[in-house]
């Protein structure tokens, strides 16, 4: 028997569908939509299609932007020679809101994971080693402190070592398998500040 209306039936089942939304949270979710009034729901459907048909990968690091290159990639103030590598754009924000690292990123968008399938092919490794040909001193290697974070970890330091530039890791500290975005700012600034040598 169907409860609702198919159409508010196709709204619970695509908000179903997010990442972290139950079946609860998608059907409060879905009355809570139909409660407000039509042009703030033009509004919100609006900016996830501007968000989804205008936000790309930034040429250089990988995160996400409105423009060719990122606000960070194109600041000259920034020391372009210091390069760390994050998992995600979410965790290239976190470390931004410490407003304490001047250096540059890397998004890898992922790790390696052999029990997923995810090998070093399938993250943005290739695009990496090519920024390492321009004049770089450090990658710091800043992924997740899971299984997944570190084996990645080893498996960068591995292939940069041979080209002879200085590759570091941020120290633990960081809770294990703990998201580097749910991680205070104090904490992650002690975590760069006493990043070891791989
Ligand atoms: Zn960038």
């Amino acid at each position: 028997m169907e409860y609702y209306s198919s159409h508010i039936s196709r709204l619970i089942e695509q908000l179903g569908r997010l990442p972290g939304i139950g079946p609860k949270s998608a059907q409060r979710l879905a009355f809570h939509i139909i409660s407000l009034p039509a042009d703030q729901v033009r509004e919100l459907s609006g900016a996830i299609l501007d968000a989804k048909l205008n936000v790309r990968y930034c040429s250089i690091c990988g995160t996400l932007t409105d423009q060719e290159i990122c606000p960070i990639c194109a600041d000259p103030t920034r020391n372009h020679r210091q390069i760390m590598v994050v998992e995600n754009p979410r965790d290239l924000t976190a470390y931004e809101k410490t407003q304490r690292y001047e250096g540059v990123y890397h998004v890898l968008h992922g790790a390696i994971s052999p029990m997923l399938g995810i090998g070093p092919d399938d993250i943005k490794l290739k695009e990496l080693m090519q920024r390492l040909q321009g004049d770089v001193d450090e990658v710091i290697i800043a992924t997740n402190s899971s299984l997944e974070g570190e084996t990645t970890a080893m498996y960068i330091s591995k292939l940069i070592k041979p080209v002879g530039i200085r590759v570091t890791r941020i120290a633990s500290g960081v809770p294990v398998g703990g998201d580097l975005e749910y991680i205070d700012e104090v904490t992650l600034l002690r975590a760069l500040e006493g990043r070891v040598e791989l």
